[in-house]
C-alpha cells in the first residue's frame, strides 16, 4: 500500500491553521485537539493519517467504526476513537467497547444505556453532551433545562461509569458566518452555564468546528476541531 502523501500535507496545513487561529483569538498553543473524522474512508486512510503523527480520531456509524478500528488499536494501541454521530441505543453495546468517547449523547435514555453497557465492561467512558443551537432541526439536546436533567441525573450518582467532560454541537450548514458564530457562542455560554450548576464536574471540552466552521469554533472557544473532508478528501 501506499502511503497517501496528501494526507499527511492536509493534516499539518490545519495543524498550521489551527495554530493560527488560536493565536488569533488571543488562545494558549495547543489548547485546541484535532480530531480526524474518518467516516466513509477506509482503513488504509486512517494509517497514512497516523503516519502524519494524528491519532485522534472520530467516526459516525458504530458499524464502519467497528470495520476498522479493532485492527487500528492492535497495531496502535495509543490511537482513539470518538464516536460522533447519532447513537441508536441498540448500537451502544459496540459502541463503548471501541470508543474512549461519546460525543453525541443527546437524550437522557442514552446515558441510561451507556452506563448499564459500561457497568458490564467495568469500564469508564468519557462522553460529551450534544446541544442543538443551530436553526434547523438537528440532533441534540434542544433546551438547556434537558442538559441540566442529564447532568444532575449523573451527578446525582446513578451513572458511576460516565464521565461528563463538555458539550459538542453542529453549526447550522450555511455560508452566513454570522449564524455559524451564533451557533458557537450559544454553546459556550450555555457551557460556562452548567459548569458553573455542576462544580463537582469538568466540563471544559467544547466540541465544535468542521471543515468549512473551525477557524470560527477557535475563536469561539472550541476545544475540539472534528475535521473529515480536508484531511481526507471528498467522501464518497
Ligand atoms: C462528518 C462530520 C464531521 C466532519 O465534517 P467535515 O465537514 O467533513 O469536516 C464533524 N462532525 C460530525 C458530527 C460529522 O458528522
Amino acid at each position: 500500500m501506499l502511503m497517501n502523501e496528501q494526507i499527511k500535507i492536509n493534516i499539518e496545513k490545519i495543524r498550521t491553521q489551527i495554530k493560527e487561529a488560536e493565536i488569533k483569538a488571543g488562545r494558549k498553543a495547543g489548547s485546541v485537539k484535532l480530531l480526524a473524522v474518518s467516516k466513509f474512508h477506509p482503513v488504509e486512510a486512517v494509517y497514512d493519517a497516523i503516519a502524519a503523527g494524528q491519532m485522534d480520531f472520530g467516526e459516525n456509524r458504530v458499524q464502519e467504526a467497528c470495520s476498522k478500528f479493532p485492527e487500528v488499536f492492535q497495531k496502535f494501541p495509543e490511537a482513539k476513537l470518538h464516536i460522533i454521530g447519532q447513537l441508536q441505543t441498540n448500537k451502544v453495546k459496540k459502541a463503548v467497547e471501541i470508543a474512549s468517547m461519546i460525543e453525541s449523547v443527546d437524550r437522557i435514555e442514552l446515558v441510561k444505556e451507556i452506563e448499564k453497557q459500561c457497568a458490564r465492561l467495568e469500564k469508564k467512558i468519557e462522553i460529551l453532551l450534544e446541544f442543538h443551537t443551530g436553526e434547523e432541526s438537528k440532533s441534540g439536546f434542544k433546551t438547556e433545562e434537558s442538559l441540566e436533567e442529564t447532568l444532575e441525573y449523573i451527578s446525582s450518582g446513578n451513572a458511576p461509569h460516565i464521565i461528563p467532560r463538555g458539550f459538542m454541537t453542529m453549526a447550522p450548514f450555511t455560508d452566513d458566518e454570522e449564524k455559524i458564530r451564533k451557533s458557537f457562542s450559544i454553546m459556550k455560554q450555555t457551557a460556562e452555564k452548567m459548569q458553573a450548576r455542576f462544580k463537582n464536574f469538568n466540563l471544559d471540552e467544547l466540541s465544535m468546528g468542521m471543515t468549512h466552521d473551525f477557524e470560527i469554533a477557535i475563536q469561539e472557544g472550541s476545544t475540539e476541531v472534528r475535521v473529515g473532508t480536508a484531511i481526507f478528501g471528498q467522501r464518497i
